[in-house]
């Protein structure tokens, strides 16, 4: 493909069945192809979020299917156990939001279940039942939390923004630079915040070092995007294992920092890939939950088997 000039082209996300990803996806990446390509810099590729940063980081080829090329697998595809998993923490983190907003535990389970029984399955249902126990445990350590310490606020399902200068914009802001959904936080009474984010899975007894970056990158965006704080502590509320942890204090003078190492990130992972000129697969941890897996896996070594293709003709959009 010889390089045009450049237009922008902005897919619309589409639905498909899992066995017409590779032809959708090869379509739409000779259009952009024909339409000069991309130019892939931290700031042509919409807002950023935690997880939009990490996948581009830990997997280029899933990144380009996802955020460029926008194709996106069919719910009926995914009626895994991986698939239901993730409706069952959609479900959990629904009811959460809905009780901590003052609805009653029974009628949040209702609501869950004409809301998302549909994707959960019947088959799955019972795992989302047998999470109350827990929630109603977290409520009530929410309720002592509450009790013994000066909380100001609580901001349920926090949407954030902000612009290339962490000025605060609207989440949906054309401008955003950076944006997030913070599950769940408090500001005290003396000016810190506390932020709980609720994972379904997840293991407690490993720590919650894993979740460091995407914790630091809420405290930035509510300290740029809502409120200046003095410190912040941040931490993950293990839904299917019944438990919190906390971690350290960050006082605003480090908060502050954040958005220079996300911008570092960000641009190291950009370089990484304009440097190799090609979005490549890379094995990790999400590829349990990849609804891509079944054709990325299992071909001849060094390849991603059925998506090698995409890898191959992303050379020629870079
Ligand atoms: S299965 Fe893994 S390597 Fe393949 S696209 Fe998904 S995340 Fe990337």
């Amino acid at each position: 493909m010889a390089k045009k000039k450049k237009k922008k082209v902005d897919f619309k996300k589409k639905l498909i069945p899992l066995e017409q990803v590779v032809e959708v996806a090869q379509e739409r990446i000779i259009e952009l192809g024909d339409n000069g390509g991309i130019t892939l810099t931290p700031y042509s590729m919409g807002a950023w979020s935690p997880s939009k940063q990490k996948l581009l980081d830990k997997c280029p080829l899933k990144f380009l299917l996802d955020y460029v090329l926008k194709v996106q697998v069919i719910e009926e595809e995914k009626k895994t156990d991986d698939g239901a998993l993730r409706h069952i923490g959609t479900a959990a983190h629904s009811i959460l939001e809905w009780i901590i907003q003052g609805m009653d535990i029974e009628e949040a389970y209702e609501k869950a279940h004409k809301e998302h029984y549909k994707d959960v399955t019947e088959e799955h249902w019972h795992k989302v039942v047998s999470l109350q126990p827990n929630i109603e445990e977290f409520m009530f350590r929410l309720k002592i939390f509450k009790a013994q310490h000066k909380v100001a606020h609580i901001f349920p399902e926090l949407k954030l923004g902000v612009d290339k200068d962490w000025q605060p914009v609207d989440f949906f802001d054309d401008n955003a630079f950076f944006r997030g959904i913070v599950d769940l936080p408090m500001l005290m009474e003396n000016g810190d915040i506390v932020i709980i984010d609720h994972k379904h899975g997840g293991f407690p007894e490993f720590g919650i070092r894993n979740y460091n970056e995407q914790l630091d990158t809420y405290k930035a965006l509510f300290h740029f995007g809502k409120q200046k704080v003095n410190n912040a502590a941040a931490g993950i509320h293990f839904i299917k294992a019944g438990d919190i942890l906390i971690g350290n204090k960050t006082p605003a003078s480090s908060i502050e920092q954040i958005p220079n190492k996300l911008q570092v990130y960000i641009e190291g992972s950009v370089d990484q890939i304009n440097d190799k000129g090609e979005f490549k697969y890379k094995r990790n941890s999400i590829c349990t939950y990849c609804d891509y897996q079944p054709i990325c896996h299992n071909g001849k070594r060094g390849t991603s088997n059925l998506l090698q293709p995409i890898t191959e003709l992303s050379r020629e959009i870079l």
